[in-house]
């Protein structure tokens, strides 16, 4: 099968008619539906077939056994109404790769398996990379017990609907043992190659990035009868922190966000009592984005004292960077230099992936494929067909250069 074919029998999977965007959460019958595509692919292939104990699905090339495998792969579930490369693309031309490494009749010298790792996006149960987290001992099976999603079904009741053991999830260190190395391609979640004009770049590293919760209260009052002055307003200093999130991310090269805010009382009529904002701050470096959330907190400070708001500020949650393996990035890049015809720019991204869960573990790299928007997570999401192919080439590229010598 082509990539053109493959993709094509992918597409209509789990789309909703209605926007013409992806639903295919975890464990649902979308998923599902994804999940047996994959194994007819693997079948097809002569490759063998497993689920893991977390339920991410693998093909085998070879002996996993023998270790030091050559791991390729993403995942295909969506966030809600998602887009069609995001997952999809990696696994795809996983499979496209596999088939052109064989129409190139290469040898393998080490084990090949293609992996779909299960729950990436997390958009059921509200956690990101439950089944690589999982293996990797990130997560462990009490806390995934516990997950429940929106209509109260727990993830182990989920898992045993689509025919999947709950009882046996949990770390898989012999797993993740026998491999070498991992490589996971993915649609660029951003501009970048599409600013320098390239088709495939490499991941050098996941930004650090982090939640905080930004708390101004002040005190509800009639919107028509109490004087301007008079007022403790805190959607004054709140807004003006927004502006100010967006003026020190503007200076620091970081992105800085205020996407989610909740008022009381919240009546059209009312001053607020309490307006809570949750900015989404993330940045090449550490002490980059510390700086920038430094800015934005003695902001927000010096603005709410001047409304005579209290302000609380609180960390909700925080990820380090990852830094992908340098020496099996500069292989890629020295496998990849060799066509000419081919830049690799090396490139951060402020988006999660399965390589990031990973990749405290096990060599890791990423390949991107251009997204001249660079809309993701949405329907609009896109990647040329030409830009994909040359993905795939890339790839395959990439596995000769780690399997085959
Ligand atoms: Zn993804």
């Amino acid at each position: 099968m082509t990539f053109h074919s493959m993709w094509a029998e992918l597409l209509p999977v789990g789309r909703s008619s209605a926007s013409g965007g992806y639903r295919r959460y975890a464990w649902t019958g979308a998923d599902t539906d994804c999940r047996t595509w994959f194994r007819e692919q693997a079948e097809a292939r002569g490759l063998t077939y497993e689920v893991d104990r977390n339920g991410n699905q693998w093909a085998w090339l070879g002996d996993p056994a023998a270790g030091d495998a050559v791991v390729t792969g993403s995942h295909l579930d969506s966030v809600p109404d998602g887009g069609a490369f995001d997952g999809p693309l990696g696994v795809v031309s996983s499979f496209a790769a596999l088939d052109e490494l064989r129409a190139r009749d290469v040898t393998f010298t080490k084990p090949l398996a293609l992996v779909n790792f299960g729950d990436e996006e997390g958009a059921r149960f509200g956690l990101a990379c439950v089944g690589s987290r999982l293996t990797a001992g990130r997560l462990t099976a009490e806390q995934a017990h516990r997950l429940t999603d929106g209509e109260g079904i727990t993830l182990p009741q989920a898992m045993e609907a689509a025919g999947h053991d709950p009882d046996a999830i949990g770390a898989d260190p012999e797993r993740l043992a026998r491999i070498g190395a991992f490589v996971e391609l993915h649609v660029e979640q951003g501009r970048a190659l599409d600013l320098s004009g390239d088709r495939v770049g490499l991941a050098s590293a996941i930004w650090p990035h982090g939640r905080w919760r930004f708390d101004f209260r002040g005190e509800a009052n009639h919107a028509g009868t109490t004087r301007l002055d008079d007022r403790r307003d805190p959607m004054l200093p709140y807004a003006e922190t927004v502006l100010a999130a967006r003026r020190e991310a503007r200076l620091a090269g970081a992105v800085a966000t205020f996407g989610k805010i909740s008022v009381e009382p919240n009546g059209v009529n009312a001053i607020p009592s309490l307006v809570r904002g949750w900015l989404d701050s993330r940045a090449a470096d550490q002490a980059t984005l510390d700086t920038v959330v430094a800015g934005v907190e003695q902001a927000a400070r010096a603005y709410a004292e001047g409304h005579g708001i209290d302000l609380d500020v609180v960390r909700e949650s925080f990820t380090p960077v990852v830094e992908f393996d340098h020496a099996l990035r500069d292989e890629l890049a020295r496998i990849l230099g060799s066509d000419t015809d081919l830049k690799v720019p090396v490139l951060g991204t402020g988006a999660g992936h399965d390589a990031g869960i990973l990749s405290g573990t096990v060599p890791t790299a990423m390949l991107f494929v251009r997204n001249p928007t660079g809309v993701s997570h949405s329907p609009a999401e896109f990647a040329a067909e030409d830009d994909c192919v040359a993905g795939v080439h890339a790839l395959a590229d990439v596995l000769e250069g780690l399997a085959c010598r």
